[in-house]
Parts: structure tokens; sequence; C-alpha cells
């Protein structure tokens, strides 16, 4: 099914909040969006939501990038998804925002064309998906509490507090968390780096008695050594997120015994196919995923959520970008439960069911290849 179209926009969207993190500050998403047509009429789409202290590209060089890898797949065949990330992937190293929305397209098409769902495409089947809510990294520990109840008013049951404060300035945020939420929530924490590896072991031993989930990417991205170091001398799960982008940083770190959990986000991996393979090796080595999300729309959230409903070892599902979102430019796709606070519905439309919709404000620039 040779591909004849494809169109690329930008897509501004603004956020109700601010978002802090020990990286940096995001305050709107400035993402690509991508959508890939064939000869049969039938079209995918996809997003890309770049962050350049992680994924080290930008929406302006993904504009650029999707122009390049437009002009690479065009009149090639669309169902061929292996051999198009192939060459996708090995078009360039950098910029896996666009590689990923180039990947969600094309397996929105190939879904389409075998007349499933993603979820079902992929292999899986309905399973119950819920996704936590996060706190940024807030100045005082009032402020702290004060989201913590919004979101637990709001019917979540778990909670991820961004953490990777100088000293053991985290421990009172996440304790007060704890003693607000009760015993019953899930509460995870993503120090984002911000961490060294001695603060990162006085920190987790004083939230010994936090029932914490794991503790997400505490040291820096390059520093697996540390990362095995801290996993043997704490009693906290690790989970690798900046330093896991794909499946060959997976089989390091687990061939390492650097972490117990890897974040698969589709931004990093450059999409779907790789979010597979490394999900493969985690369950080769006994290692659970979570899935990410860096301020994608729900089109970008919906391929992920179908990812995450095909494969049950993708265990921990943080897609919570959206909530932050002032206006929702997508049609279809995942639905997010307004009573019961971060459950996730996957319609059984075909492909994931996302689409932008082009009248949306903040969507811009198109060019067609
Ligand atoms: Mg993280």
């Amino acid at each position: 099914m040779k591909i004849t179209k494809i169109n690329i926009y930008k897509l501004n969207v603004a956020m109700s909040q601010p978002i802090r993190v020990p990286l940096g500050v995001i305050d709107s998403a400035r993402n690509v969006a991508v959508k890939i047509t064939t000869e049969s009429g039938l079209y995918g789409w996809g997003e890309a939501s770049p962050f350049a202290p992680i994924t080290g590209d930008s929406q302006e060089s993904n504009y650029m990038t999707a122009q390049m890898l437009a002009k690479l797949i065009k009149g090639k065949d669309a169902l061929a998804t292996y051999a198009r990330m192939k060459e996708i992937d090995a078009f360039t190293v950098g910029e896996p925002s666009i590689r990923s929305a180039f990947d969600m397209a094309l397996y929105d098409v190939a879904a389409k064309a075998a007349n499933m769902p993603l979820y079902r495409f992929l292999g899986g089947e309905r399973r119950e998906i819920r996704t936590d809510l996060t706190i940024g990294l807030q100045e005082s520990v009032e402020e702290t509490i004060k989201q913590a109840k919004n979101i637990l008013d709001a019917g979540f049951n778990a909670i991820k507090l961004k953490v990777g404060r100088q000293g053991l300035a985290d421990v009172a945020h996440v304790a007060a968390v704890r003693k607000l939420a009760g015993p019953n929530i899930s509460i995870k924490m993503d120090s984002n780096q911000g961490w060294d590896y001695p603060t990162a072991v006085a920190n987790i031993k004083a939230m010994a008695s936090l029932n914490l989930e794991y503790s997400e990417q505490p040291i820096a991205v390059w520093d697996y050594d540390n990362m095995a170091r801290l996993r043997d001398k704490v009693d906290l799960p690790i989970c690798a997120d900046e330093s896991v982008f794909d499946h060959y940083d997976a089989l390091k770190l687990v061939k390492l015994g650097a972490a117990d959990y890897l974040n698969i986000k589709l931004g990093k991996a450059g999409g779907i196919n790789t979010g597979l393979k490394i999900n493969a090796i985690a369950e080769a080595a006994g290692a659970k995923c979570m899935i990410g999300c860096f301020a994608e729309s729900r089109l970008g959230l919906s391929a992920a959520a179908h990812l995450a409903m095909a494969r049950p070892n993708i265990t921990f599902i943080d897609l919570d970008s959206c909530y932050h979102f002032k206006s929702d430019p997508v049609t279809g796709g995942v639905i997010f439960d307004n009573k019961i606070g971060g459950l996730l519905h996957l319609p059984d439309t075909v492909g994931h069911g996302a689409e932008i919709d082009i009248t949306a404000s903040g969507l811009e620039d198109n060019i067609q290849i």
C-alpha cells in the first residue's frame, strides 16, 4: 500500500499551568503532527513532542527532519512497518520525537488496513489501564499538599511526585503526600537526574517507611554504574527513564543490573517498533516497564495507550500530559474517565483512533510532501 502524501504541521497547545522538573519548565506543548496518506485512501496520524533536555530535538528540528523523512518514505509500502522504521531509524540517530510520529502514523495505517484497533493489531486484549497524575516541583510543602489533594479528590489512585531537590529537601514533600493519601495510594517519585549517588542513597533511605513504588531516574543519564550500585544499596526498585531510549540501552541496563523497571516513552524510543523491543528485553530480564509521555496531546497518548494495553508487562502508566492542556485539538482516540481519576478508555475504532482536528487553533504551517 503505497504512501502517496505526507502532511506535516506544527501543533502548539497552551497549558493551564507550567510544570517544573529538575531539567526545566514545560509551559506549553510545541509539537509536530504528521499525517501519512496511502494510495488506498487510508491514512494515519502521528505526533512528536520534543523536549530538548531529554530528547535533544525541538519543534523546529523535528519540522525540518519530518520533511526529509517524508521524502525518504514517499512512494514506499506503508504496511511494511518494520522496514520503514529501519530506514527511518537509520536516517538519523537523533530526532527520536519525529521518528516516533512517523512510527505511530505507520502503525495507525497498518492497524486500519487490518481493520483492527491498534492494541489488537499488536496482539493484545482489553485490560484496565489507569494513569497516575504528576505533581511538578513545588516551592513549598503546602503547595505540594494542595496539588495532591486535588488529585485525590479527582479519584486518582496513583500520584507521581517530581523530586531531585538539594540535600534531603524532598523528604518533607513525599512524606506529606503519603500522610495525606493514606496507605492505599500508589506513590512514585521521579528525580529526573536531580540527585547524585550519595544524595540518592540518603533520600531513598530517609523515605524507607513511606511505601513508595520506585525511584525513577534518581541520578544522571550516563551514570549506569552508580545506578547499579544504588540498586544494590537500597530496598526500593529503581526505574530508568532518561537512561533508556532504545533496546540497546535496555540491554545494557539489564545486563548491568542497573534497573528494575524501564520507562518506555515513544518520543525517546522513536515509536512503537522500538518500544516493543524494549519491552521484550525487559520481559526476558524479569523487569517491568512503565509507559510515559512528554507533552503529547491525546493523539500521542492514544498510540502509547494502545501499546500499553497490548503488553501487560507495561505495568505503570504515566500518560497524563493532556490533563494540563488548555484545549484539546484531537478527535477520537483515548478517553480519560471524568469520574474515576486516571482510568483510560480505548474505543474499538480501527487504528489508534485519534486524529488532529485540522480546524484546531495552534495547528500551523502545513507542508505537504
Ligand atoms: Mg521520568
